[in-house]
């Protein structure tokens, strides 16, 4: 692969030679990697192509060119929309080569956008169900029925003082603090995120030391490049950071990967290591070890960045505190981490750890290290599997170095927004339960035990893009709570797609996918910050053509809305008078009284809180505003270098109080930063002083947002909040560690997807599904004979604690024995019955549409409820059906895979929050009458492990220290204010 790669890289350069010998400019593009291929942006307004239907004729096609975002993971990558100059349709999405992060490079879910856009199966129409919840009737009815309607229950419940009945739940975030900002304007603490079902794991090992939950790995640089997890073909920021371990690599970095799995990712590795799963911690410790033993960390930087002085005085009082004392104290921390600890832990052996441990230690600064949901979401205690893999980073001072590990806050700028509503005097206990008071996010996944707690219920309850029984563990202890009008009021599903939640709601309401959307995303992908623009592009390309669009759904299909001009809608009509408070949020600065649009409040973001980008704009002759629309994204900076260790200006200095332990606080106001990237947010000083930075060797630096102001290798938060003996970074046993398993039970892995899946939308999108349209589950070949499963594609019973589910077996050396594997992201069913039946059954209100479900990748299951619990069975899986799309009568797979989270139980980590996805299970041969895809779930058992796991938690009420739910320096998307924190007096806690 090198050598095709230095081959195209020698003919691109012979192009470039060839160009300019011609005397005319070759486009190199915004990456300045000689993206050749790409349309320049001059030509952006009249791009020309033959057509492929046409071929062999020579037929024209003229495009604009609009760029906007990739809306089908966290990566945010600039796509380039195709629209045909003659049917203002979008033909095609490529990569936008003026995206600093992908820099004109996407995955196949880039391109497959078209699909979701033209997806015959799609929802067009705002729905009100006219049956009972689940029965699956529908009528259509007008954007105005259902604003009025939702609008007027939520002014109800706020003038009531039912703030905490109001929730909505995200799946695929849009832009950073959005609808955090919406819910604030309306007093609400009702943000409810996926988190915890995905990478709170591995952000509270961040957090914990550094104040900031995510990694920035400079990829591109490094010498040696650390992961957990399978991160470079389908992991965080995948395409991103992908194409950056590729050319390091090209340029001698080593890749270990530790990842039980051989995944695609393993596949690229120079060090595979396979550990038994939740072992990793220990694999970590034990190359942190090597480095202490051997004496082979940066002195310097861990005197100057680590909070030992404040370990020293709190945990040793007997010791002095010197670094070197430290030092003598930190050998013997470790010391029983051995690699043979780590080989008898892990299964892998003491010499590949060994070896592995000599590489690391030869990365010096250049270590770059990333983990995201892997071993951090799967494992009780996960969330030390980040923080024992930054104790490496930290050791080697490999933290905001070329070629190191910065805080994701150094690389990513979140715009301060036009309007900023205050923080609401409400805590939300249903999200933020008093047992976990230093959970990273919201408890998301245990809503339906809350609720039948009688904890409290809700009165409307949203989902935006998301899909609870779907994506979370437990998904029919979902079902049962969605189905209850008086656990949950009014359910609105806010939904580009049908999913297996929207199913039982009250409202349907179509959103735009991501080319039908507006959004700004910014993330941490290099040693740079930019930002970038989702927009609706056929909206961009009709106002190039000088048209005006007032409203999104002037241009997208059906009646698709996007969901900033909703919410906007959506809370005038809350508030209608302004008489609440609400309306000035949602109001124009230029035109006091009327809406906000998207143009102001974008226009405004983009003028007054992006440096640099009014002056770029200027230049060209545009807007900051048109800018974006023109270029769908701006490089604000590179090479922002380790800003922790930047001096602190004496301007911003007076009054100083330090501590002991370095820590400085300031009188002067903190300066007006337009970069609002969520970090920790340290307490004042008793004396109301803010934290300024830290005092490393008699300067003041701009330090951490932790309570320190350094590195918390010792985390004064857990010890204070009742877990001390995990204050430092260490190794917890898993769950599903050997000695936790029964006689026979082998661990289930299910915290994988494959790089073409995109969660619940890629049953919309026909490419994908083609691509790949099962999940079966992974058998060591020993296991296989130890089982009696004879070959690939024998049925299996995988049974969990609350049930079982029923998969096609894959017999491959690719795993590790005693453990199987499935991905996640397939098994999508609707439910037989009115307008479920088939895949593009029309409902009697819908005037002809095709809604019902994605008819290439969801299968119709007849589900029942019985003594016994619940049970599903596949009653018609996916086949050839007609369409507007041709292509559906092309679908030669019937496979739908299986639907594996129903069937675990809740699993909360007691301190993270994070769900503990892996499972100990049972796999056995299917049964006679078995049948692929099969479900059985006992949601009562379900209520038994829920309560079990809870037994582990140490409640606000018994360990705050200040009386507080939370310390309030940890992160929390909206904030509430002060007095919230309070503990409520006599309250079981
Ligand atoms: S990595 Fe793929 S899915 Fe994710 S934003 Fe980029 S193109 Fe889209």
């Amino acid at each position: 692969m090198t050598d095709d790669i230095n081959e195209i890289a020698q003919r691109v350069s012979a192009a470039r030679a060839a160009t300019e010998a011609r005397g005319e400019t070759f486009y190199p593009g915004a990456s300045r990697v000689h993206l050749a291929a790409f349309p320049p942006i001059e030509r952006w307004d009249d791009w020309v192509e033959l057509s492929s239907r046409a071929w062999p004729a020579r037929e024209e096609r003229h495009y604009m060119l609009v760029p906007t975002t990739c809306f089908n993971c966290e990566s945010a990558c600039g796509l380039l929309a195709y629209v045909d100059r003659d049917t203002r349709q979008v033909r095609k999405f490529e990569g936008n080569p003026e995206h600093p992060g992908s820099r004109g490079r996407n995955c196949a879910k880039g391109p497959a956008t078209i699909n979701q856009v033209t997806d015959p199966d799609r929802v067009l129409y705002p729905l009100r169900r006219a049956g009972r919840r689940g029965e699956g009737k529908w009528e259509r009815i007008s954007w105005d029925e259902a604003l009025d309607a939702i609008a007027a229950r939520i002014r109800r419940a706020l003038q009531e003082g039912r703030h905490n009945e109001i929730m909505v739940h995200i799946g695929r975030p849009g832009e950073d603090g959005y609808t955090e900002r919406v819910l604030a304007s309306w007093g609400v603490d009702g943000h409810n995120s996926h988190t915890n079902v995905c990478s709170s794991g591995g952000r509270a090992g961040f957090q914990f030391w550094m104040g900031i939950d995510r990694p920035s790995p400079d990829h591109e640089h490094a010498k040696v490049i650390y992961l957990i997890s399978s991160h470079l073909e389908a992991g965080h920021y995948f395409n991103p950071h992908a194409q950056r371990i590729t050319e390091a690599r090209q340029n001698g970095a080593k890749l270990i990967v530790v990842d039980t799995r051989l995944s695609n990712t393993a596949s690229h590795a120079d060090h595979w290591l396979s550990p038994h799963p939740g072992s990793e911690a220990a694999i970590n410790l034990a190359v942190a070890n090597h480095l202490i033993q051997a004496g082979r960390y940066d002195r310097d930087f861990v005197r100057r960045w680590w909070n030992w002085q404040e370990y020293l005085t709190q945990c040793h009082p007997g010791q002095p505190v010197t670094f070197e004392a430290f030092e003598q104290v930190l050998a013997g921390l470790y010391a029983d981490f051995t690699f043979e600890f780590a080989a008898q832990e892990s299964g892998v052996d003491a010499a590949v750890i060994a070896e592995v441990a000599e590489v690391v230690a030869g990365a010096g600064t250049r270590l770059s290290v990333h983990c995201w949901r892997s071993a951090a979401a799967g494992n009780l205690g996960g969330w030390q599997v980040s923080r024992t893999l930054f104790l490496i980073s930290a050791l080697l001072g490999a933290v905001g170095t070329e070629g190191g590990t910065f805080p994701n806050a150094w690389n990513k700028f979140v715009p301060r927004p036009i309007h900023t509503p205050t923080h609401p005097s409400v805590w939300q206990d249903l999200s933020w339960p008093a047992e976990f008071p230093l959970a990273q996010n919201e408890l998301s996944f245990l809503l339906p035990h809350f609720l039948k707690d009688g904890r409290g219920k809700l009165d409307t309850y949203f989902i935006r893009v998301y899909n609870p029984v779907w994506t979370n563990p437990d998904g029919l202890s979902w079902m049962e709570v969605l189905t209850d009008e008086t656990k949950v009021g009014c359910f609105v599903a806010l939904t580009p797609t049908w999913n297996e939640s929207a199913y039982f709601a009250d409202y349907v309401l179509p959103m735009g996918h991501g080319p039908e959307r507006h959004d700004t995303h910014s993330y941490e992908q290099y040693d740079g910050q930019w930002i970038a623009f989702r927009q609706p592009v056929l909206r961009a390309a009709r106002e190039r053509l000088g048209e005006q669009v007032t409203d999104t759904r002037q241009v997208n299909p059906g009646e698709v809305w996007e969901e900033n001009e909703w919410w906007t809608e959506l809370s005038w009509r809350i508030d209608p008078d302004g008489s609440m408070g609400i309306r000035r949020y949602h109001e124009s600065r230029a035109r006091p009284g009327e809406k906000l649009t998207v143009d102001e409040y974008y226009g405004w973001m983009f003028e007054h809180s992006v440096p640099g980008l009014p002056e770029r704009a200027a230049a060209q002759g545009l807007t900051p505003l048109q800018y974006m629309r023109r270029y769908g994204a701006f490089e604000i900076s590179r090479g922002q270098g380790a800003l922790h260790d930047r001096e602190v200006p004496a301007g911003e200095l007076a009054d100083l109080a330090v501590t002991p332990a370095g820590r400085v606080y300031t009188r002067v106001p903190a300066p007006d930063s337009p970069n609002i990237v969520p970090t920790g947010a340290p307490a004042p000083d008793g004396e109301g002083r803010r934290p300024a930075g830290v005092m490393i060797d008699g300067i003041v630096r701009r330090g951490f947002p932790t309570p320190s102001g350094r590195l918390e290798f010792w985390s004064s938060t857990l010890a204070a909040w009742g877990w001390p003996e995990h204050a430092l970074p260490g190794y917890i046993r898993s769950h599903v560690h050997p000695a936790e398993l029964a006689p026979g039970q082998v661990v289930l892995l299910s915290t994988f997807r494959l790089p073409t899946q995109i969660h619940t939308r890629s049953a919309n999108s026909k490419w994908l599904d083609e691509l790949a349209h099962t999940n079966p589950v992974w058998v060591h070949p020993s296991d296989a004979a130890r089982l009696g499963i004879a070959r690939t594609g024998d049925l299996i019973r995988v049974e969990t604690e609350i049930g079982y589910f029923v998969a096609k077996a894959w017999i491959t050396e690719g795993i590790r024995p005693g453990v199987v594997a499935c991905s996640h992201h397939m098994g999508r069913w609707k439910l037989s019955g009115p307008n479920q039946a088939g895949p593009n059954q029309a409902g009697p209100n819908q005037a002809g549409s095709e809604q019902g479900g994605a008819g290439a990748m969801m299968a119709t299951v007849d589900l029942q409820h019985g003594d016994d619990g619940w049970s599903m069975h596949a009653t018609r899986r996916v086949g050839p059906y007609s369409s507007s799309d041709p292509d559906t009568a092309r679908i030669w797979w019937s496979d739908t895979g299986v639907h594996q989270n129903l069937t675990f139980p809740v699993q909360p980590d007691p301190i993270s929050g994070m769900h503990c996805w892996h499972q100990a299970v049972t796999v056995r041969p299917a049964r006679p009458g078995d049948a692929h895809g099969d479900i059985a779930v006992d949601t009562a058992k379900a209520r038994e492990v829920y309560q079990r796991w809870m037994e582990q938690t140490r409640p606000a009420g018994r360990v705050s220290p200040d009386g507080t739910r939370r310390p309030q320096w940890l992160m929390r998307p909206l904030k509430p204010s002060a007095e919230a924190f309070v503990l409520p007096a006599g309250g079981d806690q």
